[in-house]
């Protein structure tokens, strides 16, 4: 870390890649961050959990061609954009009990398969708003300009309401359940652009992890694991710091951290709730967004459970499965199972109860008779899946204008430009670069104070 830093004391609640980019962002403009997290290790949902000898990421890894800001950030740690392994979107979805494949590798023929049969009508909207993300980059983001004049002119239907039921079934209800855990008549069109940037990107992974990352990222950046944030500290509208507490029972310790402004990255509840004493309204406005339920479990076996024609299958909405895929294009003896929509939201998070669901369903459609489980290692977040919210730029509109009345605060997530990682950056860049404005005009000398 650089000691002799002499900007702006920022801290930074939350180690997820929302708290992450606003670190990297204010420590790259010359402030110091100081980063906070309850958890001992860094990565919030794309956080490594060990399974045998090695360590998985239950939560977010894929990296779209398009994540720029991302990509620019793993090279600043030292790693080379040759690190990447593409993953490539391989997906077959189960219908009707046939295994049909959409592979970006034969793009075209894919694409036939998944569009024969859907309404011209349906065809020619999906056609006009692939166009608005192909027209402006902002459009791939919550908030995108076309989509929200879309909103604004539609009265934000659902996409069940805009969309019929066959382009639903074989396309936006798969992006929707993975991205959002929503169901169709759950998401709105005006936050669709998100959903459509996944679907016309192309994957990639670290197949290290991202453990390297974040172990460069904490050399540069202070970072302090472990520390749960309990409340802010606020005197006559400004923030000035806030209140933490490390350990537990009869060893837990209490502090008190100074900074000159606060960055809250969390998901949207947790951060109406260290909110809600000093702004009620706020609180209510961040409420409003909405979250689902997913659990993931990774199991090891002792041969590949795929193929290299078959990747990934995506279950029909009433299978509490969602999705089961290999893990990386070599490891396809992994296989990842998703619980997230519906039919999964109240399924218990017992490892041994999850895996023997997951195979009975998987079972059903591939051999699993002929290998052997050697592994497991399961996660459920209740705020797993950020499904934001009806009129959400509306809503984002509403939150930026309460948090304008604490000086010193600034919120970033995943509800502000979109679930994707890529996304978690962009919102945590944009909200941060307007802190270090606000707090260089606070100093009134055109620098950081
Ligand atoms: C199963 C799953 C698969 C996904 N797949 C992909 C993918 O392939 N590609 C992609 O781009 N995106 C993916 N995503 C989305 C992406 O992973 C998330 O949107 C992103 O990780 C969210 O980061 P965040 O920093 O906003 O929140 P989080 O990762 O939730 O970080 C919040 C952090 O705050 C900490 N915290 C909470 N409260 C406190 C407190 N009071 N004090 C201190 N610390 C606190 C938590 O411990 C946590 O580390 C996926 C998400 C999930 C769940």
């Amino acid at each position: 870390m650089d000691a002799e830093r002499s900007g702006a004391r920022v801290a930074v609640v939350g180690g997820g890649w929302s708290g992450i980019a606003a670190a990297w962002n204010l420590h790259r403009a010359g402030a110091r961050p100081v980063l906070f997290d309850e958890q001992p290790v860094l990565g919030g949902r794309s956080a490594a959990a060990p399974l045998g000898s090695r360590e998985v990421t239950l939560g977010g890894k894929n990296i779209g061609r398009t994540h720029l800001l991302f990509r620019e950030f793993v090279r600043a740690q030292g790693i080379p954009e040759s690190a990447f392994e593409h993953f490539g979107i391989n997906s077959s979805r189960v219908e009707d009990g046939r295994v049909r494949t959409v592979d970006t590798t034969s793009k075209a023929a894919s694409l036939y398969g998944l569009l024969r049969g859907v309404p011209p009508r349906d065809l020619v909207r999906l056609l006009r708003l692939a166009r608005y993300t192909r027209r402006a980059r902002a459009n791939r983001f919550l908030a995108g300009p076309d989509f929200q004049r879309l909103a604004d002119r539609t009265g934000d239907p659902s996409l069940a309401a805009y969309f019929g039921k066959r382009l639903r079934d074989r396309l936006i209800r798969p992006a929707l359940i993975r991205m959002n855990g929503a169901e169709p008549d759950e998401a709105y069109l005006g936050n669709f652009g998100t959903n459509l940037g996944m679907l016309l990107d192309g994957f990639d992974q670290l197949p290290g992890g991202f453990t390297p990352l974040l172990t460069a990222f904490s050399a540069a950046v202070e970072t302090r694991g472990g520390t749960r944030v309990t409340g802010l500290r606020v005197a006559e509208g400004r923030v000035t710091g806030l209140f933490t507490t490390t350990g537990e029972g009869a060893g837990a310790e209490e502090r008190e951290e100074s900074a000159d402004a606060v960055v809250v990255a969390l998901p949207a509840p947790a951060a109406a709730a260290l909110v809600a004493p000093h702004h009620a309204g706020l609180a209510e406005r961040l409420r409003e967004v909405r979250y689902f339920p997913v659990s993931v479990v990774i199991a090891a076996y002792d041969r590949p459970v795929f193929d290299e024609r078959v990747r990934a299958l995506t279950f029909p909405p009433e299978s509490p499965l969602s999705n089961a895929g290999a893990y990386g294009v070599s490891d396809r003896h992994l296989v990842r199972y998703t619980f997230s929509g519906r039919a999964a939201r109240d399924l218990p998070a017992d490892e041994e109860y999850l895996i023997g669901l997951a195979e009975k369903e998987l079972g059903a459609h591939l051999d699993l008779g002929s290998v052997r489980r050697t592994g497991l290692v399961c996660a459920r977040w209740e705020h797993g899946l950020c499904a934001y919210s009806r009129f959400h730029s509306r809503t984002l509109a509403e939150i930026d204008a309460a948090v304008a009345a604490l000086d010193g605060l600034a919120l970033t997530g995943d509800y502000v430009r979109g679930a994707a990682i890529e996304a978690c950056f962009r919102g945590a860049y944009e909200r941060t670069d307007a802190l270090l404005a606000a707090l260089t005009s606070r100093s009134g000398r055109g620098q950081l104070p």
